[in-house]
């Protein structure tokens, strides 16, 4: 039988792993599953600028290798695995999804985000050749290449940056006339003589034969419908919680995000929910790192007053 931790953290990223410090400081027994590889979506971040105590810009695979080593060094290991529900128990919660089914007093749930979809024709099919949602993890294909990038925000911004380094040429479409990203990165992408802006306007089709070949584009002013010829779409549109394993257990917010209190304390106590994965997260490394802290702080609390 395995015995029943404190705090069960389900997701190794910036979170996670910031929360395993904090809980294994209070003097908490911790126990940390990871579905993928730690790290979360920073693994898919080529630079990273803005995160305090590195002046120079980082990779972001070196930033995740020294996160893992900090929690490492506190004792906090990510066990692989996916908790696919929780089920309060009279110890606390059980984490079903995982093997010998654990037992945790408190839980902290940092599982992330993952990319919206675009929903349009060809997607589905070009996924992996041609339509990919990760410059990083894809570029590489499409060195000296044409490609396209659609969204506003910052990730599309930010993306189009790195994939201007290895491609032709970028063609950011943007379904306004202008950019909701922050000023480091919208600048830049407006400036780069190697990245094109088309604005007002939306993808409506993904076409192509073997691979992907044109996007069918409509203007949204003056419906004029027009091919734009590519070898890849990059599309960052946004993203959705990985929440659905709580759906039924705590409240969500209209698009699944799970709301929490200033404490990251959420409808259910014992249960805290940190990083993007929460309601009104800024989605910034930074801001994952505070949730973490504060909601192994917040676990600490519920254990030390009996929950
Ligand atoms: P986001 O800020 O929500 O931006 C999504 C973009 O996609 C918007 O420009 C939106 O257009 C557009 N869009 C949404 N649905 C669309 C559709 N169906 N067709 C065409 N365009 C569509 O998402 P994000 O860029 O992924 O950023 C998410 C969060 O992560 C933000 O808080 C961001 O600050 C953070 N982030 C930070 C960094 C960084 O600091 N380096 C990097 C990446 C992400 P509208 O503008 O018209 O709504």
């Amino acid at each position: 039988m395995i015995p029943v931790v404190d705090l069960a953290i389900i997701g190794a990223g910036p979170g996670g792993l910031s929360a395993a410090i904090y809980a294994v400081r209070a003097g908490l027994s911790v126990a940390m599953y990871e579905k993928a590889l730690p790290g979360g979506q920073i693994t898919n971040t080529d630079l990273v600028e803005n995160y305090l105590g590195f002046p120079e810009v980082v990779e972001g695979s070196f930033l995740v290798e020294q996160m893992v080593e900090h929690a490492r060094r506190f004792g906090v290991e990510a066990q692989p695995g996916e908790v696919t529900s929780i089920e309060p128990c009279d110890e606390g919660f059980v984490l079903h999804g995982i093997s010998g089914e654990p037992t945790a007093r408190t839980v902290c749930i940092v599982t992330g985000s993952t990319p919206r979809k675009l929903g349009v024709p060809g997607e589905e099919r070009f996924r992996g050749a041609g339509v990919s949602y990760c410059a990083v993890c894809d570029g590489f294909f499409f060195r000296g290449k044409r490609v396209c990038v659609v969204g506003g925000g910052d990730a599309a911004c930010e993306e189009s940056l790195y994939l201007a380094k290895i491609s032709e040429k970028v063609t950011l479409i943007h379904r306004r006339n202008e950019l909701r990203a922050v000023d480091a990165l919208k600048r830049p992408c407006m400036e780069h003589d190697r990245i094109e802006i088309i604005w007002d306007t939306v993808v409506e089709e993904i076409l192509g034969e073997r691979g992907v070949t044109a996007l069918k584009l409509r203007n949204r002013r003056t419906d004029e419908v027009s091919e734009i010829p590519t070898d890849g779409l990059f599309i960052y549109v946004g993203s959705l919680p990985n929440s659905w394993f709580v759906r039924g257990l705590l409240e969500l917010d209209d698009q699944g995000f799970i709301i929490v209190d200033k404490l990251m304390a959420t409808s259910v106590r014992g249960i805290a929910a940190a990083g993007d994965v929460r309601s009104e997260s800024y989605r910034q490394i930074a801001a994952a790192v505070g949730d973490g802290c504060v909601a192994a702080l917040t676990a600490s609390r519920w254990i030390l007053g009996g929950i």
